[in-house]
């Protein structure tokens, strides 16, 4: 039996979403033809939309269905940056956390090629941008700012809200732009549209399949459209719009919206219940981040007494699937950049692991996980 805690990287398809295929397959209409088949499909993208936009608090015409959400972010940054540069703007700053997934960081150093400054923000040793750090690195020139609402290695979580409206209060030609992937139907973000610009989300990661995603764009802000075509979503993202695809992102986010207070009990739970687990069983285990600033259902914890490789595979030729956190790499002996920027030290670097929960995970598996690492890392 798999035991699967790597609900980070993707989720299993969940039960909410596998009974939404049934109805959502029948409408394989393209969105865009004239006759009934078209007319059906097209109203399931939007109704689909429409329920989208009410858990943003925003409006249906400016959510954007993409394939997931590195495409969103290149749409975003790239598109902005070209709409920029096209009007002889003078903003030319992008001020980015560093503890972006790559879908982010690379795109800002791609454009840091093109004419852009890229600065980096710093974060404190739990991975929080402090608010007053940002307001201090703003100019004039600054065009974008970009910060994570829940980091996919650690679960560093921001009050982002906050965060963006005091961004936006000093200056509201600010784009400010927020990756949800670790987010959305996790935490209430209902009112996110009234104070971040732009943000993105993938449906792998709560409960859809891979190759659906969507972003928000602030309609005061225009982007040039990275590819050219039929002029789908609004112009933004030519290709025919898959209704299948729009109707399982928003039948993956009601189900975890509607279940969000039940699921975060649940998923605290498992995380604690983890590490107590370990501790009891005599295993030197810490959070790399105290429980109160990270997302429940990401659990990056460092065993000082052995290597997090070693113990990711050794887990891996027990069926218990967790993770080393995405930025580390195959080499092992390559840093995170995300723990490099906490301050992690590389002992403890070198002993991390993540593990992440999703709602269907049970607290048997978790029990077992943890007794599996202490029959690896004592072996009697
Ligand atoms: N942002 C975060 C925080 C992520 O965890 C991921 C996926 O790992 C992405 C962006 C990119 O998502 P996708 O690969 O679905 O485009």
């Amino acid at each position: 039996m798999i035991t699967y805690l790597d609900n980070a990287a993707t989720t299993p398809i969940s039960p909410a979403v596998k009974r939404a295929l049934a109805e959502g397959i029948e409408e394989y209409g393209n969105p865009s033809s004239l006759h009934s088949m078209g007319v059906r499909a097209h109203d399931l993208l939007e109704r689909s939309r429409t329920k989208i936009a009410s858990f943003f608090g925003c409006n249906e015409q400016h959510i954007y269905f993409t394939s997931g959400a590195t495409e969103s972010a290149n749409i975003i940054l790239q598109g902005y940056a070209a709409a920029l540069k096209r009007s002889n703007s003078s903003r030319n700053e992008i001020l980015i956390s560093p503890i972006e997934h790559p879908a982010v960081e690379n795109t800002c150093a791609f454009l840091g090629k093109s004419g852009f400054v890229v600065k980096k923000l710093p974060v404190d040793s739990s991975g929080i941008v402090p608010i007053e750090t940002v307001l201090a690195e703003l100019t004039p020139q600054t065009a974008i700012v970009a910060v994570m609402h829940t980091n996919n290695e650690t679960g560093s979580r921001q009050e982002i809200e906050t965060l963006a409206a005091a961004c936006k209060k000093l200056d509201p030609g600010i784009l400010f732009v927020s990756d949800i992937v670790q987010a959305a139907g996790k935490f209430p973000l209902d009112t996110l549209a009234s104070s971040v610009d732009a943000f993105f989300l993938s449906g792998h990661k709560l409960g859809a399949p891979k190759g659906m995603g969507l972003f928000y764009l602030n309609p005061s802000f225009r982007i040039q459209p990275l590819i050219q075509g039929g002029g789908q979503e609004f112009g933004y993202r030519s290709g025919t719009t898959s209704p299948l695809n729009a109707h399982l992102l928003a039948c993956a986010l009601e189900d975890r919206i509607a279940n969000m207070s039940r699921n975060t009990k649940h998923v605290t739970r498992l995380n604690e219940e983890f590490i107590d687990t370990l501790v009891k069983e005599g295993v030197a285990v810490e959070r790399i981040v105290p429980l109160e600033h990270t997302s429940p259902y990401v659990l990056c914890c460092t065993f000082p007494a052995t290597r997090g490789e070693y113990l990711l595979k050794e887990l891996s030729k027990r069926d218990v699937c967790v993770s080393q956190g995405s930025a580390c790499s195959s080499n092992s002996h390559a840093k995170s950049r995300i723990l490099e920027a906490l301050g992690v030290d590389y002992k403890r670097m070198d002993g991390a692991l993540r593990v992440s929960f999703s709602p269907e995970n049970t607290s048997e598996e978790v029990v077992s996980a943890a007794h599996t690492i202490r029959d690896i890392v004592s072996p009697k």
